[in-house]
Protein backbone atom coordinates (compact mmCIF):
# COMPACT_ATOMS: atom_id res chain seq x y z
CA UNK A 1 0.00 0.00 0.00
CA UNK A 2 1.61 3.51 -0.90
CA UNK A 3 2.18 5.36 2.40
CA UNK A 4 0.50 8.39 2.86
CA UNK A 5 3.36 11.10 3.06
CA UNK A 6 3.00 14.21 5.77
CA UNK A 7 2.39 17.00 3.96
CA UNK A 8 5.58 18.54 6.11
CA UNK A 9 7.72 15.64 4.91
CA UNK A 10 6.93 16.52 0.77
CA UNK A 11 7.42 19.97 0.68
CA UNK A 12 10.40 19.47 2.99
CA UNK A 13 11.54 16.81 -0.01
CA UNK A 14 10.51 19.41 -2.81
CA UNK A 15 12.34 21.92 -1.30
CA UNK A 16 15.63 20.30 -1.29
CA UNK A 17 15.99 18.03 -5.01
CA UNK A 18 14.28 21.30 -6.76
CA UNK A 19 11.94 21.13 -9.55
CA UNK A 20 13.90 18.83 -11.35
CA UNK A 21 14.27 16.15 -8.62
CA UNK A 22 11.17 14.52 -7.73
CA UNK A 23 8.40 13.69 -9.49
CA UNK A 24 4.47 12.84 -9.15
CA UNK A 25 3.45 12.69 -12.74
CA UNK A 26 0.95 9.58 -13.01
CA UNK A 27 2.60 8.01 -15.81
CA UNK A 28 6.87 8.49 -14.27
CA UNK A 29 5.13 6.64 -10.95
CA UNK A 30 3.97 4.17 -13.19
CA UNK A 31 7.21 3.51 -14.97
CA UNK A 32 9.04 3.54 -11.79
CA UNK A 33 6.65 1.19 -9.97
CA UNK A 34 7.14 -1.99 -12.25
CA UNK A 35 9.62 -4.27 -13.15
CA UNK A 36 11.31 -5.00 -16.79
CA UNK A 37 8.29 -5.99 -18.99
CA UNK A 38 5.73 -5.08 -16.57
CA UNK A 39 6.20 -8.71 -14.78
CA UNK A 40 5.88 -6.86 -11.49
CA UNK A 41 3.61 -4.21 -10.41
CA UNK A 42 3.78 -1.93 -7.07
CA UNK A 43 2.99 1.94 -6.23
CA UNK A 44 4.80 4.76 -5.12
CA UNK A 45 3.34 8.19 -4.14
CA UNK A 46 6.39 9.78 -5.66
CA UNK A 47 9.56 9.59 -7.17
CA UNK A 48 12.71 11.74 -5.83
CA UNK A 49 15.75 12.10 -7.85
CA UNK A 50 18.79 13.29 -5.93
CA UNK A 51 21.28 14.52 -7.90
CA UNK A 52 24.62 14.49 -5.67
CA UNK A 53 25.70 12.35 -2.64
CA UNK A 54 24.84 15.34 -0.82
CA UNK A 55 21.60 15.58 -1.76
CA UNK A 56 21.15 12.05 -1.24
CA UNK A 57 22.20 11.92 2.10
CA UNK A 58 19.96 15.05 2.81
CA UNK A 59 16.82 13.03 1.24
CA UNK A 60 17.77 9.56 3.67
CA UNK A 61 18.17 12.16 6.56
CA UNK A 62 14.70 13.70 6.09
CA UNK A 63 13.09 9.84 5.29
CA UNK A 64 14.49 8.87 8.99
CA UNK A 65 13.14 11.65 10.70
CA UNK A 66 9.81 11.25 9.31
CA UNK A 67 10.03 7.37 9.42
CA UNK A 68 9.62 7.26 5.60
CA UNK A 69 10.35 4.26 3.97
CA UNK A 70 12.60 4.59 0.71
CA UNK A 71 13.05 2.06 -2.09
CA UNK A 72 16.16 2.74 -4.07
CA UNK A 73 16.09 1.99 -7.77
CA UNK A 74 18.89 2.00 -10.55
CA UNK A 75 17.97 0.78 -14.04
CA UNK A 76 14.51 -0.91 -12.66
CA UNK A 77 16.16 -4.18 -14.63
CA UNK A 78 16.21 -6.46 -11.45
CA UNK A 79 14.41 -9.76 -11.25
CA UNK A 80 12.85 -10.65 -7.49
CA UNK A 81 10.94 -8.15 -7.04
CA UNK A 82 13.67 -6.12 -4.96
CA UNK A 83 13.76 -2.52 -6.79
CA UNK A 84 10.17 -1.78 -7.59
CA UNK A 85 8.25 0.34 -5.12
CA UNK A 86 5.76 -1.26 -3.04
CA UNK A 87 4.21 1.79 -1.19
CA UNK A 88 7.81 3.30 -0.17
CA UNK A 89 9.17 6.54 -1.75
CA UNK A 90 11.13 5.56 -5.33
CA UNK A 91 14.55 7.07 -4.75
CA UNK A 92 15.55 6.49 -8.42
CA UNK A 93 19.72 7.21 -8.30
CA UNK A 94 19.89 7.35 -12.31
CA UNK A 95 20.74 11.18 -11.72
CA UNK A 96 24.23 10.35 -9.97
CA UNK A 97 25.83 8.90 -13.57
CA UNK A 98 28.99 9.99 -13.62
CA UNK A 99 32.65 8.52 -13.77
CA UNK A 100 34.21 10.62 -11.61
CA UNK A 101 37.86 9.70 -12.24
CA UNK A 102 39.96 7.34 -13.63
CA UNK A 103 43.48 6.41 -12.10
CA UNK A 104 45.67 4.17 -14.86
CA UNK A 105 48.07 3.14 -12.96
CA UNK A 106 46.33 2.82 -9.97
CA UNK A 107 43.77 0.14 -12.28
CA UNK A 108 40.70 2.04 -10.78
CA UNK A 109 38.15 4.51 -11.66
CA UNK A 110 35.46 5.85 -9.03
CA UNK A 111 32.21 5.58 -10.62
CA UNK A 112 28.50 7.36 -9.12
CA UNK A 113 25.73 4.56 -8.64
CA UNK A 114 23.46 5.99 -11.13
CA UNK A 115 25.58 5.53 -14.33
CA UNK A 116 24.69 2.21 -16.61
CA UNK A 117 27.04 -0.46 -16.56
CA UNK A 118 28.27 0.14 -20.06
CA UNK A 119 29.33 4.00 -19.07
CA UNK A 120 32.02 2.33 -16.68
CA UNK A 121 32.97 -0.01 -19.51
CA UNK A 122 33.48 2.36 -22.22
CA UNK A 123 35.43 4.85 -19.51
CA UNK A 124 37.72 1.93 -19.13
CA UNK A 125 38.22 1.50 -22.75
CA UNK A 126 39.17 5.03 -23.37
CA UNK A 127 42.37 4.67 -21.32
CA UNK A 128 43.17 1.03 -22.67
CA UNK A 129 41.62 -1.05 -19.90
CA UNK A 130 38.69 -3.33 -18.68
CA UNK A 131 36.05 -3.40 -16.51
CA UNK A 132 35.01 -7.34 -17.38
CA UNK A 133 31.54 -6.93 -16.10
CA UNK A 134 29.11 -8.05 -19.01
CA UNK A 135 25.35 -8.95 -18.71
CA UNK A 136 22.36 -8.90 -21.22
CA UNK A 137 20.88 -5.42 -19.34
CA UNK A 138 24.19 -3.83 -19.20
CA UNK A 139 22.93 -0.94 -21.17
CA UNK A 140 20.55 -0.04 -18.09
CA UNK A 141 21.41 -1.66 -15.62
CA UNK A 142 23.47 0.24 -13.23
CA UNK A 143 26.93 0.54 -11.09
CA UNK A 144 24.30 1.02 -7.48
CA UNK A 145 21.90 -1.97 -8.93
CA UNK A 146 25.00 -4.15 -9.93
CA UNK A 147 26.18 -3.89 -6.64
CA UNK A 148 23.22 -3.91 -4.83
CA UNK A 149 22.31 -7.16 -6.72
CA UNK A 150 26.10 -8.64 -6.63
CA UNK A 151 25.06 -9.22 -10.40
CA UNK A 152 27.32 -12.14 -11.95
CA UNK A 153 27.07 -12.22 -16.06
CA UNK A 154 29.26 -13.71 -18.20
CA UNK A 155 32.75 -13.18 -17.49
CA UNK A 156 32.38 -14.61 -13.90
CA UNK A 157 34.29 -17.75 -14.46
CA UNK A 158 37.87 -15.26 -15.01
CA UNK A 159 36.93 -12.03 -13.06
CA UNK A 160 34.63 -12.81 -10.26
CA UNK A 161 31.42 -11.51 -9.61
CA UNK A 162 30.49 -7.74 -8.55
CA UNK A 163 31.40 -7.84 -5.62
CA UNK A 164 35.35 -8.87 -6.62
CA UNK A 165 35.53 -6.03 -8.84
CA UNK A 166 34.99 -3.54 -5.69
CA UNK A 167 37.86 -1.54 -4.08
CA UNK A 168 35.81 0.78 -2.21
CA UNK A 169 32.31 2.60 -1.98
CA UNK A 170 30.19 5.59 -0.84
CA UNK A 171 27.25 4.72 0.64
CA UNK A 172 24.73 7.02 2.73
CA UNK A 173 23.25 5.11 5.22
CA UNK A 174 20.00 4.89 6.97
CA UNK A 175 20.21 7.67 9.75
CA UNK A 176 21.79 9.92 6.68
CA UNK A 177 25.33 9.77 7.77
CA UNK A 178 27.94 9.36 4.91
CA UNK A 179 30.37 6.90 5.00
CA UNK A 180 33.20 7.71 2.61
CA UNK A 181 34.84 4.31 1.85
CA UNK A 182 36.13 5.49 -1.48
CA UNK A 183 39.42 3.78 -1.55
CA UNK A 184 41.43 2.85 -4.18
CA UNK A 185 43.70 0.38 -2.03
CA UNK A 186 44.02 -3.50 -2.52
CA UNK A 187 45.70 -4.55 0.51
CA UNK A 188 43.67 -2.41 3.50
CA UNK A 189 43.38 -4.79 6.52
CA UNK A 190 41.65 -2.63 8.83
CA UNK A 191 38.92 -3.82 10.40
CA UNK A 192 35.45 -5.16 9.04
CA UNK A 193 35.45 -4.74 5.27
CA UNK A 194 32.13 -2.48 5.02
CA UNK A 195 31.88 -2.14 1.27
CA UNK A 196 30.77 -6.22 1.11
CA UNK A 197 28.28 -5.60 3.31
CA UNK A 198 26.47 -3.35 1.30
CA UNK A 199 27.38 -5.56 -1.97
CA UNK A 200 24.43 -7.93 -2.54
CA UNK A 201 22.12 -6.17 0.26
CA UNK A 202 19.48 -5.09 -2.65
CA UNK A 203 19.16 -1.20 -1.12
CA UNK A 204 18.19 -2.89 2.58
CA UNK A 205 21.47 -1.77 4.73
CA UNK A 206 21.84 2.09 2.82
CA UNK A 207 22.03 4.03 -0.35
CA UNK A 208 24.76 3.31 -2.12
CA UNK A 209 26.08 6.46 -4.01
CA UNK A 210 29.53 5.57 -5.72
CA UNK A 211 32.11 3.11 -5.85
CA UNK A 212 35.83 2.72 -6.69
CA UNK A 213 35.63 0.00 -9.47
CA UNK A 214 39.30 -2.42 -10.36
CA UNK A 215 40.15 -2.24 -14.17
CA UNK A 216 41.85 -4.81 -15.94
CA UNK A 217 44.45 -4.81 -18.78
CA UNK A 218 42.32 -4.89 -22.09
CA UNK A 219 42.36 -8.24 -23.80
CA UNK A 220 41.38 -9.45 -27.44
CA UNK A 221 38.75 -11.99 -27.43
CA UNK A 222 38.48 -14.94 -29.54
CA UNK A 223 35.01 -16.67 -29.61
CA UNK A 224 33.50 -20.04 -30.68
CA UNK A 225 30.14 -21.90 -31.07
CA UNK A 226 30.35 -25.60 -30.62
CA UNK A 227 27.92 -27.99 -30.89
CA UNK A 228 28.34 -31.08 -28.33
CA UNK A 229 26.12 -34.40 -27.54
CA UNK A 230 25.44 -34.37 -24.08
CA UNK A 231 25.51 -32.30 -20.69
CA UNK A 232 27.93 -34.19 -19.40
CA UNK A 233 30.16 -33.67 -22.52
CA UNK A 234 29.77 -29.91 -22.08
CA UNK A 235 31.07 -30.05 -18.56
CA UNK A 236 34.35 -32.54 -19.63
CA UNK A 237 34.61 -29.88 -22.39
CA UNK A 238 34.71 -27.02 -19.48
CA UNK A 239 37.59 -29.12 -17.50
CA UNK A 240 39.16 -29.59 -20.46
CA UNK A 241 39.36 -26.21 -22.46
CA UNK A 242 40.30 -24.59 -18.48
CA UNK A 243 43.03 -27.73 -18.75
CA UNK A 244 44.60 -26.29 -21.88
CA UNK A 245 43.65 -22.32 -21.60
CA UNK A 246 43.69 -21.85 -17.85
CA UNK A 247 42.29 -18.52 -16.80
CA UNK A 248 42.42 -17.21 -20.24
CA UNK A 249 38.47 -19.05 -20.42
CA UNK A 250 36.91 -15.83 -19.99
CA UNK A 251 33.24 -17.47 -21.07
CA UNK A 252 31.64 -20.57 -20.73
CA UNK A 253 28.18 -20.38 -21.95
CA UNK A 254 25.22 -23.68 -22.43
CA UNK A 255 22.47 -22.92 -24.92
CA UNK A 256 20.30 -25.97 -25.31
CA UNK A 257 19.19 -26.56 -28.88
CA UNK A 258 15.51 -25.91 -28.50
CA UNK A 259 16.68 -22.44 -27.59
CA UNK A 260 18.23 -21.66 -30.72
CA UNK A 261 15.56 -22.89 -32.67
CA UNK A 262 13.16 -20.21 -30.48
CA UNK A 263 15.52 -17.57 -31.03
CA UNK A 264 15.75 -18.23 -34.75
CA UNK A 265 12.46 -17.95 -34.68
CA UNK A 266 11.56 -14.49 -32.86
CA UNK A 267 14.27 -12.34 -33.04
CA UNK A 268 14.38 -10.78 -36.16
CA UNK A 269 18.50 -10.48 -37.60
CA UNK A 270 19.52 -13.99 -35.54
CA UNK A 271 20.47 -17.14 -37.02
CA UNK A 272 22.01 -20.29 -36.17
CA UNK A 273 25.76 -20.08 -36.11
CA UNK A 274 25.90 -23.67 -36.84
CA UNK A 275 23.22 -25.87 -37.55
CA UNK A 276 23.39 -29.75 -35.98
CA UNK A 277 20.80 -31.85 -34.64
CA UNK A 278 23.02 -32.37 -31.22
CA UNK A 279 21.37 -31.45 -28.29
CA UNK A 280 23.43 -28.41 -26.95
CA UNK A 281 26.01 -25.41 -27.83
CA UNK A 282 28.71 -23.83 -25.79
CA UNK A 283 29.73 -20.33 -26.99
CA UNK A 284 33.40 -19.48 -25.39
CA UNK A 285 35.47 -17.34 -25.40
CA UNK A 286 39.36 -17.23 -24.41
CA UNK A 287 41.24 -13.72 -23.75
CA UNK A 288 44.47 -12.52 -24.57
CA UNK A 289 46.46 -9.25 -24.71
CA UNK A 290 47.65 -10.75 -28.05
CA UNK A 291 44.56 -11.46 -30.61
CA UNK A 292 46.65 -14.07 -32.50
CA UNK A 293 47.15 -15.82 -29.32
CA UNK A 294 43.74 -16.04 -28.55
CA UNK A 295 42.76 -17.57 -31.44
CA UNK A 296 45.74 -20.29 -31.38
CA UNK A 297 44.87 -20.79 -27.80
CA UNK A 298 41.35 -21.79 -28.58
CA UNK A 299 42.04 -23.32 -32.16
CA UNK A 300 44.50 -25.82 -29.99
CA UNK A 301 41.82 -26.59 -27.16
CA UNK A 302 39.09 -26.91 -29.53
CA UNK A 303 41.43 -29.17 -32.06
CA UNK A 304 42.15 -31.25 -28.22
CA UNK A 305 38.66 -31.42 -27.55
CA UNK A 306 37.81 -33.18 -30.89
CA UNK A 307 40.14 -35.42 -30.81
CA UNK A 308 38.91 -36.70 -27.66
CA UNK A 309 35.33 -36.77 -28.89
CA UNK A 310 34.33 -34.16 -26.96
CA UNK A 311 32.77 -31.93 -29.58
CA UNK A 312 31.33 -32.81 -32.80
CA UNK A 313 31.45 -29.47 -34.79
CA UNK A 314 32.83 -25.38 -34.12
CA UNK A 315 32.91 -22.58 -35.53
CA UNK A 316 35.05 -20.11 -34.50
CA UNK A 317 33.85 -16.09 -35.32
CA UNK A 318 36.06 -14.01 -38.08
CA UNK A 319 35.09 -11.26 -36.88
CA UNK A 320 33.75 -8.93 -34.20
CA UNK A 321 30.09 -9.00 -36.25
CA UNK A 322 30.65 -12.68 -36.02
CA UNK A 323 31.19 -12.77 -32.44
CA UNK A 324 28.34 -10.57 -32.09
CA UNK A 325 25.72 -12.59 -34.04
CA UNK A 326 27.04 -15.70 -31.63
CA UNK A 327 26.15 -13.32 -28.18
CA UNK A 328 22.94 -12.30 -29.83
CA UNK A 329 21.69 -15.40 -29.86
CA UNK A 330 22.88 -16.07 -26.41
CA UNK A 331 21.29 -13.09 -24.70
CA UNK A 332 18.07 -13.21 -26.65
CA UNK A 333 17.12 -16.70 -25.07
CA UNK A 334 15.09 -14.93 -22.49
CA UNK A 335 12.99 -13.06 -24.98
CA UNK A 336 12.05 -15.81 -26.85
CA UNK A 337 11.19 -17.77 -23.98
CA UNK A 338 8.71 -15.88 -23.48
CA UNK A 339 7.38 -15.05 -27.00
CA UNK A 340 6.84 -19.02 -26.51
CA UNK A 341 4.62 -19.30 -24.47
CA UNK A 342 4.21 -20.07 -20.41
CA UNK A 343 7.07 -20.10 -18.30
CA UNK A 344 8.74 -20.51 -15.20
CA UNK A 345 12.02 -19.74 -14.51
CA UNK A 346 14.88 -20.08 -11.94
CA UNK A 347 18.38 -18.87 -11.53
CA UNK A 348 20.13 -21.31 -9.34
CA UNK A 349 23.37 -23.04 -9.37
CA UNK A 350 24.91 -26.43 -8.44
CA UNK A 351 28.85 -27.65 -8.23
CA UNK A 352 29.49 -27.88 -12.32
CA UNK A 353 30.29 -31.21 -11.08
CA UNK A 354 26.97 -32.32 -10.39
CA UNK A 355 24.97 -30.07 -13.03
CA UNK A 356 24.42 -33.11 -15.54
CA UNK A 357 23.18 -35.19 -12.43
CA UNK A 358 20.89 -32.49 -11.21
CA UNK A 359 19.39 -31.43 -14.69
CA UNK A 360 18.20 -35.66 -15.14
CA UNK A 361 16.62 -35.97 -11.83
CA UNK A 362 14.74 -32.40 -11.70
CA UNK A 363 13.49 -32.72 -15.33
CA UNK A 364 12.41 -36.16 -14.60
CA UNK A 365 10.47 -34.67 -11.09
CA UNK A 366 8.76 -32.15 -13.21
CA UNK A 367 7.64 -34.46 -16.18
CA UNK A 368 6.65 -36.91 -13.86
CA UNK A 369 4.30 -33.99 -12.41
CA UNK A 370 3.30 -32.39 -16.09
CA UNK A 371 3.80 -35.06 -18.51
CA UNK A 372 3.57 -31.70 -21.22
CA UNK A 373 6.57 -29.79 -19.46
CA UNK A 374 9.44 -28.75 -22.02
CA UNK A 375 12.57 -27.17 -20.60
CA UNK A 376 14.96 -24.06 -21.86
CA UNK A 377 17.69 -24.66 -19.41
CA UNK A 378 20.96 -22.38 -20.23
CA UNK A 379 23.37 -20.00 -18.72
CA UNK A 380 26.97 -19.41 -17.19
CA UNK A 381 27.57 -23.31 -16.45
CA UNK A 382 31.46 -21.99 -15.98
CA UNK A 383 29.65 -20.43 -12.75
CA UNK A 384 27.91 -23.86 -11.80
CA UNK A 385 24.55 -21.26 -12.76
CA UNK A 386 21.41 -22.90 -14.66
CA UNK A 387 18.61 -20.48 -15.90
CA UNK A 388 16.42 -23.11 -15.17
CA UNK A 389 12.96 -22.78 -17.16
CA UNK A 390 10.16 -25.00 -17.69
CA UNK A 391 7.83 -24.03 -20.61
CA UNK A 392 4.43 -25.03 -21.87
CA UNK A 393 2.64 -23.56 -25.03
CA UNK A 394 -0.06 -20.57 -24.44
CA UNK A 395 -2.76 -22.56 -24.95
CA UNK A 396 -1.78 -25.43 -21.78
CA UNK A 397 -2.55 -24.59 -18.65
CA UNK A 398 -0.69 -26.83 -16.55
CA UNK A 399 2.49 -24.99 -15.57
CA UNK A 400 -0.05 -22.53 -14.16
CA UNK A 401 -1.95 -24.46 -12.25
CA UNK A 402 1.20 -26.97 -10.70
CA UNK A 403 3.04 -23.50 -10.44
CA UNK A 404 4.19 -23.79 -7.02
CA UNK A 405 4.44 -27.64 -6.81
CA UNK A 406 6.51 -27.24 -9.78
CA UNK A 407 8.82 -24.76 -8.06
CA UNK A 408 8.84 -26.90 -4.78
CA UNK A 409 10.06 -29.60 -6.99
CA UNK A 410 12.97 -27.00 -8.35
CA UNK A 411 13.79 -25.57 -4.97
CA UNK A 412 14.06 -29.33 -2.97
CA UNK A 413 16.26 -30.77 -6.07
CA UNK A 414 18.80 -28.36 -5.89
CA UNK A 415 19.32 -28.02 -2.41
CA UNK A 416 19.49 -31.58 -2.58
CA UNK A 417 22.49 -31.40 -4.42
CA UNK A 418 23.92 -28.82 -2.40
CA UNK A 419 23.19 -25.62 -4.60
CA UNK A 420 21.61 -22.37 -4.44
CA UNK A 421 18.08 -21.13 -5.25
CA UNK A 422 19.55 -17.58 -6.21
CA UNK A 423 22.44 -17.94 -8.05
CA UNK A 424 23.27 -13.97 -9.32
CA UNK A 425 19.75 -12.47 -9.19
CA UNK A 426 19.35 -12.45 -5.68
CA UNK A 427 16.58 -12.54 -2.87
CA UNK A 428 13.87 -9.27 -3.31
CA UNK A 429 10.57 -10.41 -1.94
CA UNK A 430 10.15 -13.08 -4.38
CA UNK A 431 12.87 -15.75 -2.20
CA UNK A 432 12.60 -13.80 1.32
CA UNK A 433 10.79 -16.30 2.91
CA UNK A 434 11.59 -19.64 1.20
CA UNK A 435 15.39 -18.40 1.63
CA UNK A 436 14.56 -17.65 5.42
CA UNK A 437 13.54 -21.72 5.69
CA UNK A 438 16.74 -22.93 3.91
CA UNK A 439 19.31 -21.06 4.91
CA UNK A 440 20.75 -21.70 8.67
CA UNK A 441 19.14 -19.86 11.17
CA UNK A 442 22.20 -18.83 12.50
CA UNK A 443 22.79 -17.32 9.16
CA UNK A 444 19.23 -15.38 9.16
CA UNK A 445 19.71 -14.21 12.12
CA UNK A 446 22.91 -12.63 11.44
CA UNK A 447 21.40 -11.16 8.86
CA UNK A 448 18.52 -9.68 11.23
CA UNK A 449 21.09 -8.47 13.66
CA UNK A 450 23.10 -6.17 11.01
CA UNK A 451 19.74 -5.08 9.84
CA UNK A 452 18.00 -3.76 12.71
CA UNK A 453 21.79 -2.15 14.06
CA UNK A 454 22.01 -0.13 10.82
CA UNK A 455 18.65 0.26 10.32
CA UNK A 456 16.67 0.46 13.79
CA UNK A 457 13.77 2.57 11.72
CA UNK A 458 13.61 0.13 8.88
CA UNK A 459 13.00 2.68 6.30
CA UNK A 460 15.61 1.02 3.73
CA UNK A 461 14.01 -1.37 1.52
CA UNK A 462 11.65 -3.09 4.01
CA UNK A 463 10.56 -6.63 3.59
CA UNK A 464 13.70 -7.52 1.01
CA UNK A 465 16.20 -10.01 1.70
CA UNK A 466 15.26 -11.21 5.24
CA UNK A 467 12.39 -9.77 7.44
CA UNK A 468 12.63 -8.90 10.37
C1 LIG B 1 17.82 -9.03 -20.04
C2 LIG B 1 18.42 -9.15 -18.67
C3 LIG B 1 19.59 -9.88 -18.50
C4 LIG B 1 20.16 -10.00 -17.22
N1 LIG B 1 21.30 -10.72 -17.09
C5 LIG B 1 21.86 -10.83 -15.86
C6 LIG B 1 23.07 -11.58 -15.69
O1 LIG B 1 23.61 -12.17 -16.63
N2 LIG B 1 23.60 -11.63 -14.46
C7 LIG B 1 23.03 -10.99 -13.38
O2 LIG B 1 23.59 -11.07 -12.28
N3 LIG B 1 21.87 -10.30 -13.51
C8 LIG B 1 21.29 -10.20 -14.71
N4 LIG B 1 20.12 -9.51 -14.85
C9 LIG B 1 19.50 -8.89 -13.66
C10 LIG B 1 19.81 -7.38 -13.46
O3 LIG B 1 20.21 -6.76 -14.63
C11 LIG B 1 20.86 -7.18 -12.41
O4 LIG B 1 20.33 -7.67 -11.21
C12 LIG B 1 21.32 -5.73 -12.19
O5 LIG B 1 22.34 -5.79 -11.24
C13 LIG B 1 20.27 -4.76 -11.68
O6 LIG B 1 20.76 -3.43 -11.83
P1 LIG B 1 19.74 -2.21 -11.84
O7 LIG B 1 20.52 -0.95 -11.86
O8 LIG B 1 18.74 -2.38 -12.89
O9 LIG B 1 19.10 -2.36 -10.38
P2 LIG B 1 17.57 -2.28 -9.97
O10 LIG B 1 16.78 -3.33 -10.64
O11 LIG B 1 17.08 -0.89 -10.10
O12 LIG B 1 17.69 -2.64 -8.41
C14 LIG B 1 18.15 -3.90 -8.02
C15 LIG B 1 18.35 -3.88 -6.49
O13 LIG B 1 19.39 -2.98 -6.16
C16 LIG B 1 18.90 -1.93 -5.30
N5 LIG B 1 19.59 -0.71 -5.71
C17 LIG B 1 19.67 -0.16 -6.95
N6 LIG B 1 20.48 0.91 -6.92
C18 LIG B 1 20.90 1.05 -5.64
C19 LIG B 1 21.75 1.97 -4.98
N7 LIG B 1 22.34 2.96 -5.61
N8 LIG B 1 21.96 1.81 -3.65
C20 LIG B 1 21.37 0.80 -2.96
N9 LIG B 1 20.57 -0.10 -3.55
C21 LIG B 1 20.34 0.03 -4.86
C22 LIG B 1 17.40 -1.91 -5.51
O14 LIG B 1 16.73 -1.41 -4.38
C23 LIG B 1 17.14 -3.39 -5.72
O15 LIG B 1 17.11 -4.02 -4.49
C24 LIG B 1 19.52 -9.38 -16.11
C25 LIG B 1 18.35 -8.66 -16.28
C26 LIG B 1 17.79 -8.53 -17.54
C27 LIG B 1 16.54 -7.73 -17.68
Amino acid sequence: MTQTLPPDFLAALKDLLGPQGWSEDPDVLSEHAQAWRGFIKGDTPIVAKPASTEEAAALVKLCSQHSVAICPQGGNTGLVDAGVPHGEICVSMRRMNKVRSVDVFNNSMVVEAGAPLVTAQAAAEEVNRLFPLSLGSEGTATIGGLISTNAGGVNVLRYGMMRDLLLGMEVVLPSGEIWDGLSGLRKNNTGYDLKHLFAGAEGTLGLVTAATLKLFPKVQRATAWVTVETTQEVIALLAHVREMAGDTVTSFEMIPANAVEMVVADIEGTRDPLPSNLGWRVLMEVSFSDEAMARKTLETALEAAFEKGLIQDAAIAESLAQAKAMWMVRETIPLSKRAYGNSLNQDISVPVSKIPAFMETCNARIVDKLPTADFVIFGHVGDGNLHYSVIEPPEKTGLREHFDALTRIIYDTVMEFDGSISAEHGVGRLKRDELANLRPQAATDTMRAIKTALDPKGIMNPNRVVSV
